[in-house]
């Protein structure tokens, strides 16, 4: 294994990681360890080039850093990417990858992110200590599926709140882009909740599990992101809301998982002038990373962690949709700035 330092004007520390006997490239991208050690996933996907891996894994090391300081975790960001199909993943790749990881000597904290298990994360474990998200082991926090399911879903009632004075979700249609991990625990969350759900997944099987299980209306790919619905869920991929696909949107909400659901702010500004209410994805999201903090931080009292946390999360999705509403700027932006001023009061304070 060996890697090359990328130079960047944008990131501490960026790193490819080669080990041509393992058949293995990746990169490791540290935007900032202002706040605490680097924290964020370990991503494996079929990339059509190392450009465009390179770009996800800078893009949403950045994103973890914002994530980060709005949840206030003593963490700064860092994400990490695999070039390859998740379904033809080797030992020998992840062993290599984890000595990379190690060799940066606890700068930057590994945990699941799309294509990866706690089975992967085990695998991890075997070459460095700076891996979460574990099934066992002291503090071991497991899949943090379910959490950022139930964060999701806080997200969405405050949403609601704002948007219609009241956080029932009972009798609304939600509908859901992506039935993984986290989309299929938010299903069963909004179900239980009395939402009818409209759901998709490019695994047929996994969709029509959905309609067995939640009475759920399957529709096909291309057509979720502009059913009819009260809330859109985006669950899958980023990038997802473009200024074209914005346009078909006819829900009043968008709430969903995915990481960088806006491929720009223009999109983001699309939405607030079509009177579409954005929770921003960072802010609805990072009960997972709050999840796997209580391992890193190596935390005895979980629960309690977990839930002041989603609650100081909940107040703060309501000040930036507030914010955006009396300032009539995109949530986007209200959460940019609010994150922008906690990392400038933390860097005053530091
Ligand atoms: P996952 O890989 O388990 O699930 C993604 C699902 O989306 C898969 O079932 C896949 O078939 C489906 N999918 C992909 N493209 C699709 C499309 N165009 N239309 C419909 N379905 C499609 O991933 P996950 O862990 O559930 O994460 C989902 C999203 O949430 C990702 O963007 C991830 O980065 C983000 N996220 C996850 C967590 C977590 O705790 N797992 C935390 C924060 C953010």
């Amino acid at each position: 294994m060996h890697t090359t330092r990328i130079d960047t004007d944008t990131h501490e520390t960026v790193l490819r990681v080669e080990d041509a006997e393992a058949g293995l490239t990746g990169f490791i991208a540290i935007h900032s360890t202002a706040r605490g050690p680097a924290a964020g996933g370990l991503r494996m996907r079929p990339y059509g080039s190392e450009d465009e891996a390179l770009e996800d894994v800078l893009r949403l090391s950045r994103g973890m850093t914002l994530k980060n300081a709005a949840a206030d975790l003593p963490l700064g960001g860092g994400k990490a990417v695999i070039l390859g199909d998740p379904a033809q993943k080797t030992e020998a790749q992840l062993r290599a990858f984890a000595r990379a990881i190690d060799g940066l000597a606890g700068r930057y904290w590994t945990a699941e992110d799309m294509g990866m298990s706690p089975a992967d994360m085990a695998v991890i474990r075997g070459e460095t200590r700076y891996v979460a998200g574990l099934d066992e082991g002291a503090h071991a926090s497991g899949d943090p599926s379910p959490v950022t399911a139930r964060g999701v879903f806080y997200a969405m009632r405050v949403a609601a709140a704002q948007r219609w004075g009241s956080p029932v979700l009972q009798g609304r249609r939600v509908a859901i882009q992506g039935l993984g991990h986290v989309g299929w625990h938010l299903a069963k969350l909004l179900r239980a909740a009395g939402a009818d759900l409209i759901v998709s997944d490019m695994d047929a099987e996994r969709a029509a599990w959905a309609a067995t299980s939640f009475g759920a209306e399957v529709v096909a790919p291309e057509a979720i992101l502009s059913v009819p619905c009260d809330i859109l869920a985006p669950c899958a991929v980023g990038g997802v809301l473009t200024q074209d696909s914005v346009a078909g949107v006819q829900a009043e909400i968008v709430c969903g998982a995915a990481n960088n659901q806006l491929a720009d702010d223009a999109a983001g500004d699309a939405l607030r002038a079509r009177g579409i209410l954005y929770v921003p994805d960072y802010v609805a999201n990072a009960g997972g990373i709050v999840n796997v903090a209580t391992e890193i931080l190596g935390l005895a009292d979980r629960r309690r962690f977990v839930s002041d946390k989603l609650a100081a999360l909940r107040v703060m999705t309501a000040r930036i949709l507030a914010r955006s509403e009396a300032e009539a700027v995109s949530p986007h932006r209200v959460a940019d700035d609010v994150v922008a001023e906690r990392l400038l009061r933390h860097d005053s304070a530091a």
